[in-house]
């Protein structure tokens, strides 16, 4: 089997006092090796994107942006007032805020859900969360509640309470992308939930087992770097495990 490796492309975006880092993943090619062998940045010429999904890392947390086409969807909204940040990362996947026209909120922490706060107005897609998270929210946005199994731009919704009661992942079935929201986080390795802001340890170790079911390619966590090698069967250990 073909292992699979993005290479980030990295861009320092200065904002307000700060510095973020918006990395955008936004190559895929059959590879062997792990992106950054070399230590230094990687300038890797791109091959063929990951189906148009790219990375948007904040301050410790990172937002998913899905583009395709002349459409797009953006999965978690960070801190309050990330607006900017996911802008940044949306114009350098060549997108929008205006061809964004689904936001999906895997949970509704305020590290996920705390960008409909200071969001732009431009952003006017549909907002969607997990039926379980949606009272959660505080937002004068409308959210529209999804559950396990649902379909939202080609991207099936995996209900994967636990963490939260209706925290969701998406899952890209045509390329294997898994974007799991905190259900996984990759910080010390892969692994489920951080028990420390986990609701139920139960649920979120069935979640875990249900998305070792599935025939995922990519991790695109909240917490930690995407795993891109080996993901299934590093998944399917972790399963094992929980
Ligand atoms: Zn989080």
């Amino acid at each position: 089997m073909r292992d699979i490796l993005l290479s980030r492309r990295k861009l320092l975006v200065a904002a307000g006092s700060g510095v973020l880092g918006v990395a955008v993943l936004n190559t895929l090619t059959a590879c062997s090796s792990d992106e950054g062998a070399g230590g230094n940045a990687p300038t890797a010429p791109p091959s063929a994107d990951l189906g148009g999904w790219d990375r948007v890392e904040m301050s410790n947390v990172a937002a998913y942006l899905l583009v395709r086409g002349k459409e797009a969807a953006v999965v978690d909204l960070g801190l309050a007032n990330s607006s900017k940040a996911i802008e940044e990362g949306l114009k350098a996947a060549d997108s929008g805020w205006d061809q964004v026209r689904h936001i999906i909120l895997t949970h509704h922490h305020p590290d996920h859900a705390g960008g409909l706060t200071g969001l732009s107005a431009d952003a006017k897609g549909t907002f969607y969360a997990g039926e379980g998270d949606v009272a959660s929210i505080v937002t004068d946005r409308t959210l529209k509640p999804v559950k396990d199994g649902d379909e939202v731009f080609g991207l099936r919704i995996v209900g994967t309470p636990g963490h939260t009661p209706g925290h969701i992942a998406v899952f890209d079935p045509a390329l294997g992308v898994l974007v799991a929201g905190d259900a996984l986080n990759t910080q010390n390795g892969l692994a489920g939930s951080n028990p420390q802001f986990t609701a139920d340890a139960k649920q979120a170790a069935e979640s875990v087992r249900k998305m070792a079911a599935l025939q995922v390619k990519a991790i695109l966590p909240g917490h930690g770097d995407p795993l891109i090698t080996n993901a299934a069967e590093e998944l399917r250990k972790l399963a094992a495990t929980v």
